[in-house]
């Protein structure tokens, strides 16, 4: 970081209120209080309904009610549907409870009437605390990045992630703990984002395995949400390179799941970058191994610690064709983010196929 110090850099901070805490759903009423609503609609998948409903009797007469319709990837369709009930009832702000999912519904109605947005995370994903929304139309997913996207504020009560079934734990953190070695590499890396990236990566770290021993640890629930939050920062704040990428590519054309995608493919895309982001693969090999190691062994000393956790190593346990893999190298080339190393169509097959069949990382 020396040199680039010298270089001067660029840091904007993220204008987003932060709560963090266990129990801090409790302060829920204050904050919209704050923000002067008085009929808020509550949003959520359908598979957190019930939670919903708990949060719109905290919040009494400031809830005009709950709207369990998000799914994953926001679909322009239900964003519709859900804004035609924002006119209909006079809705004054919205409450997304639960992960990308709810929190993308959210910020697709609000970057379109304007109203405040309160997120309440319950995953690791880190959607709100960032200013992008990826929605989908006609199966195509377009991703958009404005200030009128990030929330107003985000409460994050770890008592409300002790449910989280641990599987899906250990890939959310998976995915909190990609957004943080990109941002090591990132072309707009500065040393406030750096700081945050590793103290991601070493609390979910520390973390996750704690949580696949015991999913209602309050201490490794709260290193998790920690990490989660810095994670979400990170991918909010800077530019996201070939991981993520390769992330939407394979998400938009074969619909695999998000986070178990990011746990399969990050410690390829490490080890791809390791030669050229030297800085990156000494972090996470020194934090996975408990002290310095061989940049080179990033991506594999990642893959172990995620099976170890009993997270996917394979895309096609995700369901990913074998025959889609030419494909996804050419979506992966055309109009590529930027990345430390070149993306070669070759190399990017090589690790594809690899990733496919859930083999160690290379450097292709
Ligand atoms: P998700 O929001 O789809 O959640 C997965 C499932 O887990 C849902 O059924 C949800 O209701 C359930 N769930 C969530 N929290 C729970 C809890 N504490 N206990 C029990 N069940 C719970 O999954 P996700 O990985 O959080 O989000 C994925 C989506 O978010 C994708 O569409 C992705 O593109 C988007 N995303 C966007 C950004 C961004 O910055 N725009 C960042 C990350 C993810």
């Amino acid at each position: 970081m020396g040199r680039r110090m010298r270089d001067g850099f660029v840091y904007n901070g993220l204008p987003i209120r932060v709560i963090f805490g266990d129990g801090t759903l409790a302060r829920l009423p204050e904050e919209v209080e704050r923000l002067a609503l008085k009929r808020v609609l509550i949003l959520s998948t359908a598979q957190q309904r019930d939670q919903a409903e708990r949060l719109a009797e905290l919040l009494g007469k400031r809830a005009a009610g709950v709207h369990p319709a998000a799914v994953m990837h926001t679909p322009v369709a239900v964003t519709e549907m859900a804004l035609a009930r924002v006119t209909a009832e006079g809705i004054d702000g919205l409450v997304s409870l639960g992960g990308g999912s709810a929190i993308g519904l959210g910020k697709a109605i609000g970057v379109r009437t304007g109203l405040p947005h309160l997120a309440v995370p319950t995953t690791y994903a880190g959607s709100e605390m960032t200013p992008i929304l990826g929605e989908t139309d006609n199966g195509i997913k377009t991703t958009r990045r404005s200030g009128a996207i990030l929330p107003a504020v985000a409460i994050y009560d770890v008592a409300l992630t002790l449910g989280l079934p641990v599987a899906f734990s250990v890939t959310s953190g998976l995915n909190a703990i990609a957004h943080a070695v990109e941002a090591l590499y990132a072309q707009d890396r500065n040393p406030i984002v750096s700081i945050m990236a590793e103290q991601a990566i070493g609390a979910l770290v520390r973390a996750l395995p704690g949580v696949a021993a015991d999913p209602a640890d309050p201490v490794a629930r709260t290193d998790a949400l920690y990490g989660a939050w810095l994670g979400g920062a990170c991918l909010g704040s800077v530019g996201m390179a070939l991981h993520h990428k390769l992330c939407h590519v394979l998400g938009g054309a074969f619909d695999l799941p998000h986070a178990e995608t990011h746990a399969v493919l990050l410690p390829h895309a490490v080890a791809y970058n390791a030669e050229a982001a030297p800085d990156m693969a000494g972090r996470l090999a020194g934090i996975l191994n408990d002290g310095p190691q061989m940049e080179s062994q990033a991506g594999n000393a990642l893959q172990s610690f995620a099976r170890r956790l009993g997270a996917p190593t394979a895309l096609r346990a995700l369901g990913m064709p074998e025959s889609g893999i030419d494909h996804a190298a050419d979506l992966a080339v055309q109009s590529p983010y930027w990345n430390p190393r070149p993306v070669e169509r070759n190399a990017i097959r090589t690790l594809l196929a690899r990733a496919w069949a859930g083999e160690a990382p290379i450097t292709p």
